[in-house]
């Protein structure tokens, strides 16, 4: 995805990044031949990264928004890119434009809504993207996560890519004094990765083998040590192995050097076709596969139902994080979940545009948006 701007197409007060567009002058150029002043007023603008339509993420200046009965407003101070978010961008996952993108965030509270009693100002906090409506089969049913009216902040309602956002007090996890804002914007993939661990039933001794050496997967291979496993990370880039190994890995191998019918448990951590089609072949018999990794919608993979059955595999997905964001705090904040080795490259705001193509190159480990 290419970002550019154009002159005749920038409105007063607005920056567009926009990906339709053809690549001309560099926002940056704007910004440090000052065409466009921006800059933030606390309690009255403020810059927030919208998205509007398929690759089209505009950069906006637009008012700091009032917490309403309920909710807080957050200083935001770090922000996560996930791959859902360029997903998203993409139109290969759902979301309901226009709105600000960001669902992994931490921040500071600086305003409290009607009726909030739980939080105060100053307290600083993870946020929990995902909303459920309590009334459907699913919430009803103790299964909260798969709610058919299920919304997200960040996703369908404005998010963490902004200087401030309005976050609903119990959507608010407090974080411990050990935790720091960019360790907090880990908490919800952290949450995420717990749930794929649950699904996965590790046992003590059980050879995991976890395809995708990615931020999510590096999060997946400290759960998986912690529940007793060894654990061979399958990655194609190998300057992310050292990482990796530090983190608990006992092996690190290529994609094709993986041996086929060898481990008790497979985590698909990259989302793609060939990984998917792959953990079906390393697994050995009477395994636990989960597919963890987002693959875009549409994505149509080669698996034999024979091997299925013939090895008596089980396969699992991993939705969201059901009940498990308040683990992720305690984990991240007694230091059993590392997250800080994982953060490669911190941008401004301002520079979101830069910060999705260095996401998008594959080479980076966890990018965060550090809005000032
Ligand atoms: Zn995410
Ligand atoms: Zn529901």
């Amino acid at each position: 995805m290419a970002f550019s701007i154009e002159d005749s197409q920038i409105p007063r007060g607005n920056v567009f990044l926009n990906g339709n567009r053809p690549t001309g002058d560099s926002f940056y150029a704007y910004m440090h031949t000052g065409a466009i002043q921006i800059e933030s007023v606390e309690g009255e603008d403020m810059i927030a990264a919208r998205f509007m339509d398929i690759d089209d993420l505009q950069l906006v200046e637009e008012d700091v928004p009032k917490p309403g009965p309920g909710e807080v407003l957050i200083k935001v101070k770090a922000a996560g890119i996930c791959g859902t978010d360029a997903h998203i961008l993409k139109g290969e996952s759902a979301s309901t434009p226009p709105v600000i993108l960001g669902h992994e965030y931490a921040g500071e509270v600086v305003e409290l809504g009607e009726g909030v009693t739980g939080l105060h100002q100053g307290d600083r906090i993870s946020v929990d993207p995902n909303m459920f409506c309590h009334t459907c089969y699913y919430c009803h049913s103790g299964k909260e996560h798969l709610c058919l009216n299920l919304t997200a902040l960040g996703v369908d309602i404005d998010g963490g890519f902004a200087e401030y956002a309005v976050v609903p007090e119990v959507q608010a996890h407090l974080l411990p004094p050990s935790v720091d804002f960019t360790a907090g914007a880990f908490i919800e993939p952290v949450a995420c990765c717990i749930r794929g661990l649950q699904q996965a039933h590790i046992q003590p001794g059980d050879e995991v083998a976890i395809l995708g050496g990615g931020p999510i997967g590096l999060i997946l291979l400290q759960l998986a040590v912690a529940a007793g496993g060894r654990v061979t990370v399958s990655e194609p880039v190998q300057s992310k192995w050292s990482l990796a190994k530090a983190l608990g890995a006992g092996r690190t191998v290529l994609p094709e050097e993986l041996p086929d019918d060898a481990f008790d448990i497979v985590i698909e951590a990259a989302g793609i076709k060939a990984t998917v089609e792959q953990s079906v072949q390393v697994a050995r018999r009477g395994a636990s596969i989960v597919w963890f990794g987002v693959s875009p919608q549409g994505l149509q993979a080669a698996i034999e139902p024979h091997e299925v059955f013939r090895k008596e595999l089980h396969i699992s997905g991993s939705f969201i994080n059901p009940h498990t964001h308040a683990r992720a705090v305690k984990l991240v904040g007694t230091g059993a979940v590392r997250v800080e080795p994982l953060v490669s490259h911190r941008f401004p705001l301002t520079e979101i545009d830069e910060a999705l193509r260095v996401h998008a190159s594959g080479h980076a480990n966890k990018v965060m948006i550090i809005p000032e």
